[in-house]
């Protein structure tokens, strides 16, 4: 079963791969290499963890990967599009319409409801009021959530404010979902049930998801977990995932 399911995402097209990516920071005279020749090859409906040491670069790698920061140097090309040779304006339509990301810290807003930060990159988007108001709502439910739909972002739990934040990531219906540090927050039982939600983004509806992540707890839910330390990148696992899900079925 496990190399069934390997066999299977080994012959999907490329998501998103990247070639000697480089990064530093730059302050006053002083440079901060972070990453330092970053490749990375992740197919269709993978689920692949990032994994590495504080301070790796694992945050400012998935935030490259989202188009919210560019490379010094190096090639991205996301869902078949060459990101390095996009201007800002291309890049943020790639960025609103064909990935979902879920922020470490949520950044949810903090007066507003569930239903009401599920609605704000709907209504970003222009689509009508009612019409986003629905669809957040089946959003919601999906997460579990349709009870805590009007209940203001300050009233809920972190398992709940992670689940509020996924919906909102999935909003506009994503083929790429880029996670950091989703479980970082939870205990053990939230980190596993939102583990499932972003398992089944990829098993069950065909999407592809990038999580970071040093949660050790949730390694048997990746394809592949990829480590990077010293600004670069070495694969160092498989699959057990689809054994967990299916003894859990
Ligand atoms: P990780 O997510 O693996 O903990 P980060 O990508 O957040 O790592 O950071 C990698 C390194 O870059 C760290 O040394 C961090 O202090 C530094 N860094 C991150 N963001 C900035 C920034 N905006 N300006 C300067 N240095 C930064
Ligand atoms: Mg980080």
């Amino acid at each position: 079963m496990i190399g069934s399911q390997l066999d299977e995402t080994i012959t999907k097209p490329i998501a998103v791969s990247t070639e000697g990516i480089h990064k530093s920071y730059r302050s006053g005279a002083t440079v901060t290499p972070v990453l330092e020749g970053v490749d990375l090859v992740i197919r269709r409906e993978q689920c692949v963890f990032l994994a590495g040491p504080s301070g790796s670069g694992k945050t400012t790698l998935l935030s490259i990967l989202g188009c919210i920061l560019s490379p010094d140097q190096g090639r991205v090309q996301i869902l078949d599009q060459d990101i390095s040779t996009l201007d800002e304006q291309a890049r943020t339509a790639i960025r609103r319409n064909r990935i979902g990301f879920v922020f470490q810290r949520f950044h949810l807003i903090r007066g507003l409801t569930s239903l009401e930060n599920v609605c704000v990159p709907l209504t970003l988007q222009g689509m009508p009021h009612h019409k986003a108001a629905s669809r957040a709502a089946d959003l919601l439910d999906a997460v579990g959530l349709s009870h805590r739909a009007h209940t203001h972002s300050h009233n809920l739990s972190s398992g709940e404010c992670q689940r509020v934040a996924l919906a909102r990531a999935l909003s506009a219906d994503p083929d790429l979902v880029l996670a950091d540090e989703p479980t970082a927050s939870l205990d053990a039982t939230n980190g596993q049930e939102v583990m499932k939600l972003l398992r089944r983004l990829t098993t069950e509806e065909g999407r592809t998801a990038i999580i970071v992540t040093h949660d050790q707890r949730i390694f048997p839910f990746a394809d592949k977990v990829f480590h990077l330390e010293n600004g670069r990148i070495a694969e160092t696992a498989g699959s057990t995932s689809t054994a967990l899900l299916e003894s859990e079925r």
